[in-house]
């Protein structure tokens, strides 16, 4: 499957903690991130990702047209709820994109966690359907 990862600043070092402590399960599938993001990500583990152009320079951008071309399985967001920086992407576009082609969304850790177990366990394979 192919899972598209980014993160607002004050969330990059959960997104790196999280990919670490599932990096066993994200091995196994097709990594994509925004350039800082995965950029950050590979740092501190031996992940392979696919790196988009930084958030702020049209990554997400980049990020929203494999959505629309249905090459994306699963998206994480980690936002910011709070404070989003002004150079920092808009969450809104990525989340209007997976509700209209119906792709799993997470935006916080929690969900994250939960649709990364579901992949393990099988449950995305609906998206063969769609491909
Ligand atoms: P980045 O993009 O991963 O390039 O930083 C996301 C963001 O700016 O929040």
């Amino acid at each position: 499957m192919n899972i598209g990862l980014v993160a607002h600043d004050s969330r990059k070092k959960l997104m790196q903690n999280f990919c670490i402590a599932y990096h066993g399960i994200l091995q196994k599938h097709s990594l994509f991130a925004t350039g800082t993001t995965g950029r950050l990500i590979e740092e501190v583990t031996n992940l392979n990702i696919h790196k988009f152009l930084a958030g702020n320079l049209g990554g997400t951008q980049q990020l929203g047209a494999q959505i629309e071309h249905n090459n994306m399985d699963l998206v994480i967001f980690l936002r910011d709820p709070l404070k989003v920086k002004s150079n920092e992407p808009d969450v809104n576009p990525i989340v209007r994109l997976c509700d209209a082609h119906n792709i799993p969304l997470a935006t916080n850790l929690a969900t994250a966690e939960l649709l990364v177990r579901a992949l393990e366990r099988g449950d995305f394979e609906f998206r063969d359907a769609y491909k």
